[in-house]
């Protein structure tokens, strides 16, 4: 019999349901509105079609389906597959949203997991961390989110809130965080944050090619300041330094932390491609301790788009394996 798996990534503006096959190679996708504000019943509804869908498509029915994994945005408690407060989904509280797309598939086994943890395994497993068993994982969008896997495990902690990596402190007195500490490489180095410190800086009047989209825009974006790096003008080259000696940083700490083979960067933010990476390995080896040679390899993500779903699929796969 055909054996199946579904990965499902919950974002804030749309759902990804992905069809698997054993191998975990797409057979096909889905992508719905999320709408959280019409409520966890409308969303798993429409999470459970979309998923139907697929099955009917390549005439296949829930029987076929050997596990689910989910992504969400945390904080959750995982084990138990239920969500506790999100920003941006407050209808969802306490919702055991596990099991409840779990019921409308046939009753097969789930898994939820941060999507931060879940994109982390998708490229463990699938992308850029095969053939090693250590690995840590950054996502660099408007935050940074983290994973890290030791001797092919996910580290998940006591509370299951472990590889928040955005919060590891660089400067205790540093910038203000979203969570409330100050000095977190969140608040340097995401795409927001490499936005504000470029924004304050021309504000504070420095002279700057970026001054013409910050007049024209009230200020600029993260894509800006590496452009206009990329063309030369110094403000901006200090400011992506900035975001690459916070990332590099970081890095030398995570080494020293887990001792990963890889450290894999993915998000939006990577699209500044070499001018970005070059910098984070070069900061790297001048921070690194030198009483031991390195072989960590940085590197980009290579699964893209679709990682959250094949993330999901494939951790669903590794924890409700017969030997897990
Ligand atoms: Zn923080």
């Amino acid at each position: 019999m055909t054996k199946t798996y579904i990965g499902i990534d919950i974002g804030g503006t749309n759902i990804k349901v992905g069809l698997f096959d054993s191998p975990i190679s797409l057979l096909s996708k889905a992508s719905v509105p999320t709408q959280a504000d019409m409520g966890p019943a409308v969303v798993v509804e429409r999470i459970a079609n979309a998923a139907m869908d697929l099955l009917t498509q390549a005439k296949l029915g829930t029987e076929q389906i050997e596990a689910i994994g989910i992504g969400t945005p945390g904080p959750a408690d995982y084990p138990n597959g239920v969500l506790f407060r999100l920003a941006n989904m407050p209808k969802f509280e306490n919702t055991p949203l596990r099991d409840m797309i779990s019921a409308k598939l046939g009753n097969r086994p789930a898994v939820l997991e941060n999507d931060a943890n879940v994109a982390c395994w998708g490229e463990f497993a699938m992308g850029a961390g095969k053939e090693i068993e250590d690995m840590v994982f950054f996502t660099l969008g408007t935050g940074i989110g983290g994973g890290i896997v030791s001797r092919g495990e996910l580290i998940t902690g006591a509370d299951y809130n472990a590889a928040e990596l955005g919060h590891v402190i660089l400067y205790p007195d540093g910038r203000l965080c979203g969570c409330g500490q100050k000095g977190c490489v969140e608040a340097y180095a995401s795409a927001n944050s490499t936005a504000a410190r470029a924004n304050e800086a021309l504000q504070n009047g420095e002279k700057s090619s970026l001054y013409q989209p910050f007049t024209k825009n009230g200020e600029v974006t993260s894509k800006e300041v590496f452009d206009h790096a990329a063309n030369g003008d110094a403000v901006a080259i200090d400011i992506v330094e900035g975001t690459a000696k916070a990332l590099a940083t970081l890095c030398v700490n995570m080494l020293h932390t887990t001792e990963p083979a890889r450290i894999v960067f993915s998000g939006g933010m990577i699209a500044a491609g070499d001018a970005l990476l070059s910098r984070i390995k070069r900061y790297f080896n001048e921070y690194v301790w030198t009483i031991k040679s390195e072989t960590i390899e940085i590197c980009f993500a290579t699964l893209g788009e679709d990682t959250g779903i094949i993330g999901a699929a494939s951790l669903a796969k590794h924890m409700l394996s017969e030997n897990h």
